[in-house]
């Protein structure tokens, strides 16, 4: 019989991990498939553990992974694919932004388009705020833009994913995982799903700016190498404006148009600017060594600390 896997990650989520349960798995009592939910314990520092574990004692089908300390929602979802052996996956959140209540449909979608990944888009974010949607729309333009492989926008990780791209996904080494986006990147059919992305039931974002602009730059670093690009046509345009302006003031000296000696504002400028200029490169330029060195020291993704019914 085909079994569905739902992974959830969760870090501090006391308030909501035995709602989210119930809801998720009421959705799942309509499915004719076996199910498990496996829930990954990203280190929180609440009785997120003591739930889990709770949970997990009196419902067999129900897999707890601890981390030994907060890795973060990109490694815990990737350690929730690593020890998946379902035949389908539907990643979802804890707090029930993404509603359980769809996952039969994205089932039924994926049964009917004969799909490997049901991408969940949103149609609208509530109980979001401006500037949370804002820089979401932001950035997944941006790093359209930036990338050389081209995702749909506005996607989390909700998304059911087939045993096909679960394998793939295994196979890949690099650390920094932008998980969305490689979803994308391993290609076989993929479809969307429009839904309405709700407001939190309880607590607060896990995602404060420091985890959101880490979650970013990960995705640019690793997805494009644009940045590198327009580096050197910083440098290009400043060589190019540089020798310009070498030979207006020759010729102003030759032929008496400019006074280029009383020139003490221009220099300035040009040299705060140019050393900006140069700044700026070499920390792209850094960023790029910055994850050369943590792909080469080769560390774990994510340390797990207990499993549960595995
Ligand atoms: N999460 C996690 N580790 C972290 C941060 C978040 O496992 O370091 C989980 C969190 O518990 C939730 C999901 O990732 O299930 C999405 O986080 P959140 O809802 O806080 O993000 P937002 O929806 O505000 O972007
Ligand atoms: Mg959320």
């Amino acid at each position: 019989m085909k079994k569905l896997a739902v992974i959830v990650p969760c870090y501090n989520e006391e308030l909501v991990i035995a709602e989210s349960y119930r809801r998720t798995k009421e959705a799942l009592k309509s499915l004719s498939i076996s199910t498990e939910i496996i829930y990954i314990n990203d280190g929180s520092q609440d009785k997120t553990r003591q739930k889990l574990d709770e949970i997990a004692a009196n419902d067999p089908f129900v897999k707890v992974i601890h981390f030994s300390r907060n890795f973060g929602h990109q490694p815990a979802v990737t350690a929730g694919i690593n020890h998946c052996d379902a035949d389908l996956a539907v990643i979802i959140d804890a707090d029930m932004q993404d509603p359980p209540e769809l996952i039969p449909k994205l089932l039924a979608l994926q049964e009917k388009e004969n799909a490997n990944v049901v991408y969940c888009v949103r149609k609208s974010r509530d109980g979001e705020s401006v500037f949370k949607k804002l820089t979401a729309k932001l950035f997944y333009r941006t790093l359209n833009y930036m990338s050389d492989v081209s995702f749909p926008v506005d996607t989390g990780d909700f998304r059911l994913i087939d045993r096909k791209v679960m394998d793939q996904f295994d196979k890949l080494r690099e650390r920094g995982k932008y998980i969305r986006g490689l979803i994308s990147w391993v290609g076989f059919k993929q479809v969307p799903f429009y839904y309405e992305r709700e407001s939190r039931i309880a607590g607060e974002t896990k995602y404060p700016f420091s985890k959101m602009w880490k979650f970013a730059s990960t995705a640019m670093l690793y997805f494009s190498k644009k940045p590198l690009y327009l580096a050197i046509s910083l440098g290009f345009i400043a060589v190019l404006v540089g020798i310009i302006l070498a030979i207006w003031f020759t010729l102003g000296k030759i032929y008496g148009f400019s006074n280029a000696e009383t020139g003490w504002t221009s220099i300035m400028t040009s040299v705060i600017f140019f050393g900006g200029v140069q700044l700026l490169t070499v920390g792209v330029l850094g960023q790029y060594i910055g994850i050369l060195f943590d792909e080469v020291k080769a560390r774990p993704e994510y340390i797990i600390d207990e499993k549960k019914n595995f």
